[in-house]
């Protein structure tokens, strides 16, 4: 049947999380084969064993490429596309030097619709299977990007990015029609195909307190959506959302109080937390979101992961694109090693590949469906060629072993390394 196929190569996988246990490399399994069919994976294991499950497979066999779960990019802003890498600013004038005469543009669907299909183009070329994105405040731009990923059969989450204050003429909304545009296209996209929709305040300074408890009830109105925006990114932020909110204990309280926090709660970046947020966050299991070329692109601080991962919070991994510098998930593992680093922690290609998989896929709480090669997943793939361009080559032809490998092309490598993709069982 032609619907079923196997691919063979080094196929990893993960049977836990590789910041729990003694060795994080431990966490990891190799196989020789998976087998998909219907757009699921079949089975995963040894070569022999998935030719007997589908003896009438097509098999395609990549020698010793790595075969992974596809990368998912759990915070992007697919509207600043075209904006991304732009120079000198730091959070607030960066916002309004670049990021806000953009989004400006997204009332017009054509645009949108262009840049949707050019962002998903990008990100797949890169090894990214999922992403979870922020629109703009225009219902068209959520119509745009659903409707790009629904025509390439993909799994993604977005929301209309809500905003009623401390933005321009043309980029607000109010409390109401943020509540009614966003209630309009839950009931025209979430669940539908793959798609799922995150209710999406973009951040306290630019929500009103009033349209904050219009989010949060729409929230407990939709709790099986999720919920995304962001938190203490910068210091320059936090005192002005201070400043905003002058009854709150804290940032996160200025989500906390009007419902917006919650376990399928998505809190980009998350940088310079008190104690008393870490300690709600974790309570509530909501999932922060690193995004470290973004965090040192803007200049914003260095994330704890070792520390928040080792008191139990639930993290995963991003681009911020186009904050972030990069679309690519190999370069954004590369800046959280740097990150770690400088921390004094450096962390183990196993773990890096985790939070670009798995990590991001349970921050989205999609990890029984992506993020992982196991029998029933979604065949989201990513096949990596391991010796992409001579330094990478040279590098690897000396590992010895796997890690030492990957962890040149998590380093150095880019679009070249990614050798094919699979979305749904079906080969990009
Ligand atoms: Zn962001």
């Amino acid at each position: 049947m032609a619907s079923q196929i196997i691919l063979r190569g080094q196929v990893l996988s993960f049977g836990g999380s590789p910041f729990e246990g003694e060795a994080p490399q431990e966490a990891a399994q190799l196989h020789e084969a998976v087998a998909v069919q219907d757009g699921l994976v079949a089975g995963v294991g040894a070569f022999k064993d998935m030719q007997a499950l589908q003896p009438a497979a097509q098999v395609v066999d990549h020698g010793d490429h790595l075969i992974m779960a596809g990368f998912v990019d759990a915070h992007v802003h697919y509207p600043q596309t075209a904006i991304i890498a732009s120079w000198g600013k730091r959070l607030i004038d960066w916002l309004n030097a670049y990021t806000f005469p953009e989004e400006m543009r997204f009332g017009d669907r054509s645009y949108a619709d262009e840049v949707a299909n050019r962002y998903l183009d990008l990100t797949t070329a890169n090894g990214t299977t999922t992403v979870c994105s922020f629109c703009t405040i225009h219902p068209e731009s959520v119509d745009a990007i659903f409707t790009a990923a629904q025509t390439r059969g993909q799994r993604i989450v977005a929301g209309k990015t809500c905003m009623d204050r401390n933005a321009p003429e043309g980029l607000r909304d109010t409390p109401q029609t943020a509540y009614d545009d966003s209630a309009a296209l839950i009931a025209r996209w979430h669940r539908v195909d793959r798609l799922d929709y995150a209710i999406t305040p973009r951040f306290s300074p630019t929500s009103s307190p009033e349209q904050l408890e219009a989010m949060g009830a729409l929230w407990a109105k939709h709790p099986d959506c999720l919920m995304q925006t962001h938190l203490s990114e910068q210091l320059d932020e936090i005192a002005w959302v201070r400043s905003l909110f002058p009854q709150a204990r804290d940032y996160l309280d200025t989500y906390e109080q009007f419902g917006l926090l919650g376990a399928r709660g998505l809190y980009g970046h998350a940088i310079h937390l008190e104690e008393r947020e870490r300690h709600r966050l974790r309570e509530y299991g909501a999932a922060l979101v690193h995004c470290p070329t973004s965090n040192t692109f803007i200049g914003s601080g260095m994330f704890d992961m070792q520390g928040l991962m080792a008191e139990g919070q639930r993290i995963g991994l991003a681009t911020d694109t186009g904050g972030g510098s990069s679309f690519s998930m190999l370069r954004t593992m590369a800046a959280a090693y740097e990150i770690g680093q400088l921390r004094g922690t450096p962390l183990h290609a196993a773990q890096l590949l985790w939070l670009a998989s798995q990590g991001s896929a349970a921050a989205l709480r999609l990890e029984d469906k992506i993020g992982n090669i196991a029998k029933g997943m979604e065949a989201d793939l990513v096949v990596l060629d391991l010796a992409s361009t001579p330094a990478i080559a040279q590098r690897a032809a000396n590992a010895k072993d796997l890690w030492e490998a990957v962890f040149a092309t998590i380093m150095m490598g880019d679009d070249r390394a990614v050798a094919e993709v699979w979305i749904g069982g079906m080969r990009v």
